[in-house]
């Protein structure tokens, strides 16, 4: 059975290594001759994935013991809630830097928790970039700033994230996390649904420092909380086992490749083969990013007509090449390209192109 270059946004492709290795063990995890879907989440072997999901998380960050990890539920949209509801008091205010359609519906969850303040904002042009340092406009001492790594839908991504000093920042990293180094440590919190660049869908990765855990309201139901997640080890209630043994395969197999200053190499080329093809093609195919602001993660691009475009979409797909119709936000194509695709998977992209604008050029 052929399995085809998978460029969906997400749930998105999985190194084909570890879908093997999940394979090998689905039917018997390491002698208990059960699955992992049918092990209690309270037995050893459960407790030594989550433990050790944790510390990879950790030791691939460069975080130390001032940071717990955590396995949650309710995907990315239930963090843009649960962050304003722990750390959005009465009387304060919280800042958000808007990027795109995820950074948009982050506000709109903590406009209804409390007051809020958009220190910048790129929606005019149709998000095509990322701020400058300089254009953001941070309100007198706000609870938190609150920014998106990665724009999947528009292709955008932070280069650099600004220095904000004491002020705790925040980020939804869900569809870029682990794709390069960063300095983690300057985040008070970070965000991730894995279904783009983690693992499966189910389970939502929260890098949360201490102190944060200790500033987290009291007053919410348990399962928002974060103290309690924290404290439980993230078994409050039955954590979403499968999805975070997944996680763990995969941050096992980042760790393989050699980390983040592995992975930012093969991600800057695989996104070269594609941006060059881009740039070589006088206009047959145009960016929506601005080349400053370009992500190595989404790749989004349109074509000289949406009659083009849907012929791209058919004709990859007939050549295995599928998941590449653009948001219809944005329109165009959508090219995914997170960690697990291959290098392999972008030159075949990348040769359709080229073929493709020479048939229809
Ligand atoms: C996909 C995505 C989300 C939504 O994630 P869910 O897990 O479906 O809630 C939020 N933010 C970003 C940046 C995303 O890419």
């Amino acid at each position: 059975m052929e399995r085809v270059f998978n460029f969906n946004a997400g749930p998105a492709t999985l190194p084909l290594a570890v879908l093997e290795e999940a394979q090998r063990e689905l039917l018997n995890y390491k002698g208990t001759g059960m699955s992992v879907m049918e092990i209690s989440h309270r037995s050893k072997e459960y407790e030594a994935i989550n433990n050790e999901a944790e510390a990879n998380m950790k030791e691939l960050l460069g975080l130390g013991s001032n940071y717990r990890v955590l396995f949650l539920q309710g995907g990315a949209s239930t963090q843009f809630a649960m962050v304003p509801m722990n750390f959005l008091g009465a009387g304060q205010k919280a800042d958000y830097i808007l990027t795109g359609s995820w950074s948009e519906k982050a506000l709109k969850e903590a406009q209804k928790i409390g007051q809020t303040h958009v220190a910048a904002t790129t929606q005019e042009g149709n998000y095509v970039r990322i701020p400058k340092a300089d254009e953001i406009q941070l309100s007198e001492a706000p609870a938190y700033i609150h920014l998106t790594s990665n724009n999947t839908i528009f292709g955008t991504q932070w280069q650099s994230f600004p220095d904000f000093g004491d002020i705790p920042l925040i980020a939804d990293m869900s569809s870029d996390i682990l794709c390069k180094p960063f300095d983690a440590n300057k985040f008070a919190l970070i965000y991730a649904g894995a279904q783009k660049n983690l693992g499966p869908s189910g389970v939502t990765v929260v890098i949360i420092r201490q102190d944060m855990i200790e500033k987290a309201s009291t007053k919410l139901p348990s399962m928002l909380r974060y103290d309690i997640h924290a404290k439980n080890n993230s078994l409050y209630n039955t954590p979403p086992s499968f999805s975070v043994y997944m996680v763990n395969l995969v941050l096992c197999w980042l760790k393989a490749q050699g980390g983040l200053a592995a992975m930012e190499k093969h991600n800057l080329e695989k996104a070269a083969l594609i941006y060059d093809v881009i740039d070589s093609s006088n206009g047959f195919y145009k960016g929506h990013a601005d080349k400053d602001s370009r992500s190595i993660m989404n790749i989004t691009f349109r074509l000289l007509n949406e009659d083009l475009e849907k012929a791209f979409a058919s004709e990859a797909t007939k050549a295995g090449l599928i998941g590449l119709k653009g948001h219809r936000s944005v329109g165009g194509m959508r090219a995914s390209i997170y960690n697990a695709m291959s290098r392999e998977g972008c030159q075949a992209l990348a040769d359709f192109m080229k073929e493709f604008m020479r048939k229809n050029g």
